[in-house]
């Protein structure tokens, strides 16, 4: 997550539209992380789309090279960068067509797994617009998602995956491979064999690579309780979970637990009933909290017990997403069975309790909520900070050209392509600790 200022939650928080983006990506590229004629070229445009007089410009491009190196120039730096914040009302409007031509903004018009190319060679002093919509237009990705959009993480492709690599796939019942359909013996089995959330997560990455998914969209990873019952993760909540937490807990958003006692070592033996207050990214209607209750969470320091208790979690948030996404789902007009989703902020009283219990969420293998690596993280800062959809719309015999930022379901489905490219430990699972690469400072030269 990048922000010119983390202590304005709600900026740090709220989504770029592309205009700021660009804005952005030009203040971007003097850093010195960039090569010299480059650095120039980014000069020439600041002074020609700001009014910021010629020398501040200068002196900045050349502060910008080395960083501040006393606290009186770091003051200074600090007054140039506010000229040319993407707030800032010194910015003059742009020249889309000429911006593309000095190469600040990249069109894209290919697919989604070429997007997602185009988004790791792209350095972030740059803007990426593509030129359609990145998720299918009129497709529900949301609520009522097609089966072949969803990763099921306990479904059969991934437990036959599974009992492959574990040299287990005889043990499988013919039935469960016939009807591929999990019993009491096939979830016998996958307990024996530490079928762990982890062990899950990693193997439905694996399966994404084969010829079955690679051609499909996946808006969406579900986890089947076997009561019926869906439970829904949206990766991209998986960086925004411990970036909240960290948020949280740098500039003093307390966690606090409501009901159940999770976060005391002598706590609940039983993981049933919890509530906790978790803070809203951005504030609603002076509302700064989201309650979050939940039942069944895996006991996250003692996975040899119940190892497939992450199959039965509930999560329900009352924020208006998860209240959005949560619905009912008619199967043969049988039964209504409840899809729940685990967002933002149950990811967050996941890894609290992990905190508090001294617990590394790294290595516990039923972490709901397991940590992005750098790499993951400045992926996904590219899809919020560099990339736009810039699409033509015809109204009769004009046309006018439409640019925002890729939304969440755009976000979602080219992290589920980067899972079809990268490893489980490339996306997930850290050696260092999150705190010191989620939060970055979006101007300041050195320390990124
Ligand atoms: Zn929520």
């Amino acid at each position: 997550m990048r922000s010119k200022n983390y202590l304005d939650q709600i900026a740090s928080f709220t989504p770029l539209e592309p205009q700021q983006m660009v804005r952005v990506a030009l203040v971007e590229g003097l850093k010195p992380r960039y090569e010299n004629g480059e650095r120039q070229r980014y000069r020439r445009l600041l002074k020609e789309y700001t009014d910021v007089d010629d020398d501040r410009i200068n002196a900045l491009f050349r502060i910008m090279k080395y960083g501040a190196r006393t606290k009186r120039e770091a003051g200074f730096l600090r007054t140039l960068i506010d000229d040319v914040r993407y707030t800032s009302g010194k910015w003059k409007s742009f020249e889309y067509p000429s911006l593309k031509k000095e190469g600040v903004i990249i069109e894209y018009s290919g697919d989604n797994q070429g997007l997602v190319d185009k988004v790791l060679e792209t350095d972030e002093n740059h803007a990426i617009f593509v030129q359609h919509p990145i998720a299918e237009e009129g497709k529900d990705y949301l609520k009522h998602i097609d089966w072949r959009n969803k990763m099921v993480l306990n479904g059969p492709d991934v437990i036959i995956q599974f009992a492959k690599d574990r040299g287990i796939e005889d043990q499988l019942p013919e039935t469960f491979l016939k009807y591929r359909r999990p019993n009491e013996v096939v979830y016998k089995l996958l307990e024996k064999h530490g079928f762990t959330y982890t062990e899950a997560l990693k193997t439905a990455i694996k399966v994404m690579k084969t010829q079955k998914y690679l051609g499909r969209t996946i808006a969406v990873w579900a986890i089947k309780n076997p009561n019926g019952n869906e439970f829904r993760q949206h990766p991209h909540d998986h960086i925004e979970s411990p970036e909240l937490f960290v948020y949280a807990h740098r500039y003093g958003k307390p966690i606090i637990q409501e009901l159940g006692d999770l976060l005391t070592p002598y706590g609940d033996k039983y993981y049933g009933l919890n509530r906790f207050s978790v803070p809203k990214r951005v504030p609603e209607n002076e509302k700064v909290f989201n309650s979050v209750e939940t039942h069944y969470l895996p006991d996250f320091g003692n996975a040899s017990k119940k190892i497939l208790e992450w199959m039965h979690t509930v999560t329900e948030c009352d924020c208006g997403n998860a209240l959005n996404l949560r619905n009912f789902e008619d199967r043969k007009g049988r039964k209504a069975y409840i899809v729940q989703t685990f967002e933002t902020h149950a990811g967050v009283v996941v890894l609290e309790i992990h905190y508090a219990k001294g617990i590394n969420a790294n290595e516990s293998p039923n972490n709901l909520n397991p940590l992005p690596t750098p790499e993951f993280s400045r992926f996904v800062d590219k899809l919020r900070y560099n990339l736009a959809e810039e699409i033509e719309i015809r109204n009769g015999e004009k046309t006018k050209i439409h640019r925002r930022y890729a939304g969440e379901i755009a976000i979602e489905i080219l992290i589920n392509e980067l899972a079809k490219k990268w490893t489980a430990e490339e996306m997930f699972f850290p050696d260092k600790k999150v705190g010191t690469f989620l939060l970055k400072p979006m101007y300041w030269p050195v320390s990124n």
